[in-house]
């Protein structure tokens, strides 16, 4: 097994700005609200800080705007333990934000990439050996797509093994889908990719988060099934994020697949009995004593 595992993300981060309303506005409506919060966010970020409470060393390849929630963002990735060297600050762009309206019945997120955008493929080359020294990269769909395509290739040119979390869902390019070694949809962007001609590339790297169902992968072609935990649930935000960065954490220490599946299933499971994204993730030591 490997004691150092590394971890190389190229993703989103982004604050959440939230706020709680018993009333949506209507068009052209003004409403008084009830609550406002923020919270560290944005894929990337997320599984980068799942990942790391696994214990594994994470590099993050990415970008935050000049402004005060790139400076909270970057300082909460420092306490989080990821290593930043591959995170620049764009100046004169904003920060990614996601604003999300919650009403008991209704939800409305409008999410801003901003600094997001500009993870180029010139930013990627430029940190190319965080790429070539780690065990395994992950990616989710937060960056544009350019960058997908140049750093899937260049992992995989590096022979370093890519999961790919097709989140937000997009269609993705024949030469990506070539290069990747495990795609993790949930179960609505799986029926999205079902979809897809060139949905046979990808069935053998299948690895299918299902929330309270649990996951269904593919091993030596063969579908297998694990069950979900059963856990009290109190907050699903961030479910898929913690087993994704908790997968790659687990497969970068050279778990078999079915290890690691399990391991980030278990992981998943408690951070939905915990309020938060970030908040309700797990450390390794949880998850360990959890799974006793
Ligand atoms: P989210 O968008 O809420 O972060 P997702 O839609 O990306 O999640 P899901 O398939 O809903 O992904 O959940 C990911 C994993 O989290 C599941 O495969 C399972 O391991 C765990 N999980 C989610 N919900 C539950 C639950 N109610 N009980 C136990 N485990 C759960």
């Amino acid at each position: 097994m490997n004691n150092e595992p590394n971890v190389c993300i190229v993703g989103s981060i982004n604050m959440d700005l939230t706020v709680k309303t018993d009333k949506m506005p209507m068009q052209g409506e003004t409403v008084l609200g009830d609550t406002f919060f923020t919270n560290p966010g944005g894929k990337g970020a997320n599984q980068a800080v799942a990942a790391a409470r696994m214990g594994a060393n994470v590099n993050f390849i990415g970008a935050v705007g000049e402004d005060a929630f790139g400076k909270t963002l970057l300082q909460n990735l420092t306490n989080e333990g990821v290593r930043k060297t591959g995170i620049e600050t764009i100046p004169d762009v904003s920060t990614g934000t996601a604003t999300i309206i919650l009403s008991d019945n209704d939800n409305r997120i409008i999410v801003a990439p901003g600094a997001n955008n500009h993870v180029t493929p010139e930013l990627v080359e430029k940190y190319r050996d965080l790429i070539k020294s780690s065990d395994i990269v992950l990616m989710q769909l937060e960056v544009p797509m350019e960058t997908i395509e140049f750093t899937t290739e260049l992992a995989e040119t590096n022979g370093v093994p890519i999961i790919m979390n097709p989140a937000p869902f997009q269609q993705l390019p024949e030469k990506v889908l070539k290069n990747i070694s495990y795609m993790t949809p949930n179960e609505i962007e799986l029926a999205a990719m079902k979809e897809d001609p060139l949905f046979d590339f990808i069935q053998e790297k299948l690895v299918v988060t299902r929330g309270d169902k649990g996951v269904s992968f593919v091993e030596n072609g063969t579908e297998q099934d694990t069950d979900g935990y059963h856990v009290h649930v109190t907050d699903t935000t961030g479910a898929g994020d913690t087993f994704n960065g908790t997968l790659a954490g687990e497969l970068a220490r050279g778990a078999e697949l079915a290890e690691a599946v399990n391991v980030a299933n278990a992981a998943a499971a408690l951070s939905v009995s915990k309020i938060g994204a970030q908040g309700g993730m797990p450390t390794k030591q949880d998850v360990q004593r959890f799974l006793q």
